[in-house]
């Protein structure tokens, strides 16, 4: 698998009455071509600030303020408005949470999905058709040709989010960024769109970022998982290590927040406490204040990242002391 994008050291920020702030700290990942890694964390912890860094598409009083964002290499974080619109036509798509913020109301389906082939490709008139339908096809739209006549608001949630699957992919994407992309649907649709998803990816070897603060929806599409707290990223891992053995106390209590229909036993624990403000200055490590396991250094040092395997990363003090083998050796702080 060749690395396709690679984030490291990002830091956002936004400029607020006379203050700057971080909403991202430090945030470094990597996604290869046939990959999901799902982003975690509550709603909040700057997950999607991190995917509006990597689309260019961040708020007007946002900006990166130090790190690198490389795309097949390439650096995005020098490019310019101009070339970043030509990059998220053609190289990397974005779907949201709600498909009515990319669609356009008093457009057709077929008008909205045809006009960009028209103007990035060279296919005829006839071509662009076929396409259209090919897409809407792809994504299990039921009768195509129906639906290019229809306007956004005559079709289902189920059915929207599906032709705005089918618009991310009409420029062959290479990397699909999916922020929330089933939440406002209901559990059976959920499963479909997230199939869908997950075969597309097999069928068109995307590589796929997909933010979620659902521990469910990891379970089912993702292959590596980062997990991040308060603009940082506290543990990283494969989707096996992130549920078998999760490391960071915050990761295993959001673990413990989902409902397990296995175990009728199991309580719903959640998290005591709330994300902290941007503006809050907090010592030490971030999740201190909420953490069952705080110990006295947890205030006054920011834990480094301590890896546990190939790939398995938490940042925490208590694996400091911890016998952890990673091929015969103990857990190695980075
Ligand atoms: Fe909890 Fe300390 Fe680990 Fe932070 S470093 S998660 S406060 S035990
Ligand atoms: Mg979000």
């Amino acid at each position: 698998m060749s690395q396709l994008l690679e984030v490291k050291d990002l830091v956002t920020s936004f400029r607020t009455a006379g203050e700057k702030l971080s909403a991202v700290r430090g945030v470094s990942f990597s996604v290869s071509q046939g990959e999901t890694l799902c982003i975690v964390g509550e709603s909040g912890c700057g997950k999607s600030i991190t995917t509006l860094s990597v689309m260019g598409l961040l708020p007007k009083n946002g900006e990166i303020t130090n790190g690198s964002i490389l795309f097949n290499g390439d650096d995005l974080t020098d490019k310019k408005e101009e070339e970043m619109r030509k990059i998220r036509g053609n190289d990397i798509s974005m779907i949201f949470q709600e498909p009515m913020t990319a669609l356009n109301p008093v457009f057709t389906v077929g008008y909205q999905l045809m006009e960009p082939l028209k103007l990035h490709t060279s296919l005829s008139k006839v071509e662009v058709k076929r396409k259209a339908i090919d897409l809407l096809n792809q994504v299990g739209i039921p009768d195509p040709e129906k639906c290019l006549k229809k306007y956004p608001h005559e079709l289902s949630g189920g059915m929207r989010q599906r032709v705005m699957i089918a618009m991310s992919l009409a420029c062959n994407p290479s990397l699909l960024i999916a922020d929330e992309p089933t939440t406002a649907l209901d559990v059976t649709i959920q499963a479909q769109i997230l199939e869908l998803i997950d075969e597309l990816k097999h069928e068109l070897g995307m590589g796929v970022v997909m933010v979620t603060h659902d521990m469910g929806v990891v379970a089912e599409v993702a292959d590596r998982v980062m997990v991040m707290y308060a603009g940082k990223v506290v543990e990283t891992g494969t989707v096996e290590e992130i549920f078998k053995a999760p490391k960071h106390p915050y990761t295993r209590g959001l673990l413990a927040s989902v409902p397990n229909v296995d175990d009728a036993e199991h309580t719903l624990e959640a998290i005591p406490g709330s994300l902290p403000n941007l503006n809050e200055k907090i010592s030490g490590c971030r999740f201190h204040p909420r953490c069952p396991h705080a110990m006295d250094q947890c205030l006054e040092k920011d834990p480094p990242n301590f890896k546990l395997s190939k790939s398995h990363n938490s940042k925490c003090w208590l694996h400091e002391d911890e016998e952890v083998s990673v091929n015969g050796d103990r857990a190695t702080a980075t």
